[in-house]
């Protein structure tokens, strides 16, 4: 039996006893609230981005670079958000859990990809806005009628979930579903590096009758599943600069590919 097949069949017993996504050891409750669905030493298996990272385009480095000096993935390109964090690498078992949440189908995990997303607040640039607009990256309305939900939103709305706890000094969280995607294409993830920063051109679009609420110190938090070149989040962080004055476009993503 494949291990995708097995990871479905556990999707049946989601609710009663709750089980690990990636290797069906079952959880305590205690472990069930502080990681959904992930035991201990499948979370050992996951790498973090750590301290170091590129301060734009969020790729992880061995030392913090000063800007995007140097940058293998963003340098010589501009990108119209502030700045991009991820949480944990995108291989191995992080990569299959990701894909038996979107192309699986398994709902359920949201519960486990939003608490990891969780991570992306050890940035402290995160913390700088009063409120954050949270913008889960839009899917095409054909892609979302054959997947059945929009990740990026999912995901979206555990972390604004989570972070509703009083005890925490976070910025507010807004959902502010601002975008539609216009063009239909192959899967980000079948394409190469090239067709990919062609690939997202235009293809965002903002809705009709979106308004920027009034206050200060309010900021687009964009998020995203996966970022692997920058180039999703920073066409939707172009798309909302054009129509809106805005200081801080931040974006987030729970997988660094
Ligand atoms: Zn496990
Ligand atoms: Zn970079």
């Amino acid at each position: 039996m494949t291990r995708f097949r097995r990871t479905i069949q556990s999707a049946k017993g989601w609710v009663y006893p709750p089980v690990c996504g990636s290797c069906e050891a079952p959880l305590s409750t205690d472990r069930q609230l502080k990681l959904p669905f992930l035991c201990e030493g499948c979370e050992e298996a996951l790498t973090p981005i750590g301290d170091d990272y590129c301060q734009i385009c969020g790729q992880s480095y061995e030392t913090k670079m000063p800007g995007n000096f140097g940058c293998v993935n963003c340098g010589g390109r501009e990108l119209a958000m502030d700045f991009a964090v991820s949480a944990y690498r995108s291989s191995g078992m992080a990569r299959e859990l990701m894909h038996a949440f979107k192309y699986g189908k398994q709902l359920p995990l949201a519960r486990l990809m939003g608490t990891l997303l969780e991570r992306v607040w050890s940035d402290p640039r995160l913390h700088e806005v009063e409120t954050w607009l949270v913008v889960p990256v839009p899917l095409h309305p054909r892609r979302l009628r054959e997947r059945g939900f929009n990740q990026s939103r999912e995901l979206a709305l555990e972390f604004i979930r989570r972070s509703g706890t009083p005890d925490q000094e976070r910025p507010e969280l807004k959902l502010f579903p601002s975008l539609k995607r216009i063009k239909h294409t192959v899967r980000q993830a079948q394409l190469d590096r090239k067709d990919r920063l062609r690939n997202a051109v235009g293809a965002y679009e903002l809705k009709r009758s979106v308004r920027l609420p009034d206050g200060d110190g309010i900021g687009i938090l964009i998020v995203d599943d996966v970022i692997t070149t920058g180039t999703t989040v920073s066409e939707c962080a172009s798309t909302l600069r054009r129509s809106f004055e805005l200081d801080s476009v931040a974006a987030i993503s729970v997988m660094r590919g």
